[in-house]
């Protein structure tokens, strides 16, 4: 048997596709003048399910998809805040509080500007942890590629954890 190490780093990569008539939710804040938002199962929530994978990679605990299947009618419209408050105990539950986590969302369509704070603000709070342990940066694909043409917005997130 081999020693838990007391730190350990998950990263979580997610993307889904814009479409007219969506209500845009990123990182756990509304974008209600967007006219596109993200199509899914969910809410979308690209920021909040990237975080999610990260944190559960961190914790050697499978995925979002293990837990939370996209076929299962309960997750319908889920809210973001929704799974990253059940992965936050999940992670609890395995022994690890959370260190730390910053995310890039990679986004033309729309532009993040002043709500990246907002967001790791509010991602903070249903993770349960210091707002300044959350950070949310933003690029664009200067026009080039699915992201650049607006047809979709990803994310990118890296979480750290230790050992309680
Ligand atoms: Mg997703």
């Amino acid at each position: 048997m081999t020693a838990r190490h007391s730190y350990r780093t998950g990263n979580g990569v997610d993307v889904h596709p814009l479409k007219e008539g969506r209500k845009l939710v990123l990182g756990c804040v509304r974008f209600d003048e967007s006219p596109v938002g993200l199509d899914g199962h969910s809410d979308a929530d690209v920021v909040a399910h990237a975080v999610c994978d990260a944190l559960l990679g961190a914790a050697g605990l499978g995925d979002i998809g293990d837990h939370f299947p996209a076929t299962d009618p309960q997750y319908r419209d889920y809210p973001g805040g929704g799974f990253l408050q059940r992965v936050s105990e999940m992670v609890g539950q395995a022994g690890y509080e959370i260190v730390n986590v910053d995310c890039v969302v990679m986004s033309d369509a729309v532009k993040l500007g002043e709500r990246r704070k907002a967001m790791a603000v509010t991602i903070a709070g249903h993770l349960g942890i210091d707002a300044d342990c959350v950070n949310v940066g933003a690029t664009t694909f200067e026009g080039y590629g699915t992201v650049g043409r607006g047809e979709v917005i990803a994310c990118h997130a890296v979480a750290t954890i230790k050992t309680l």
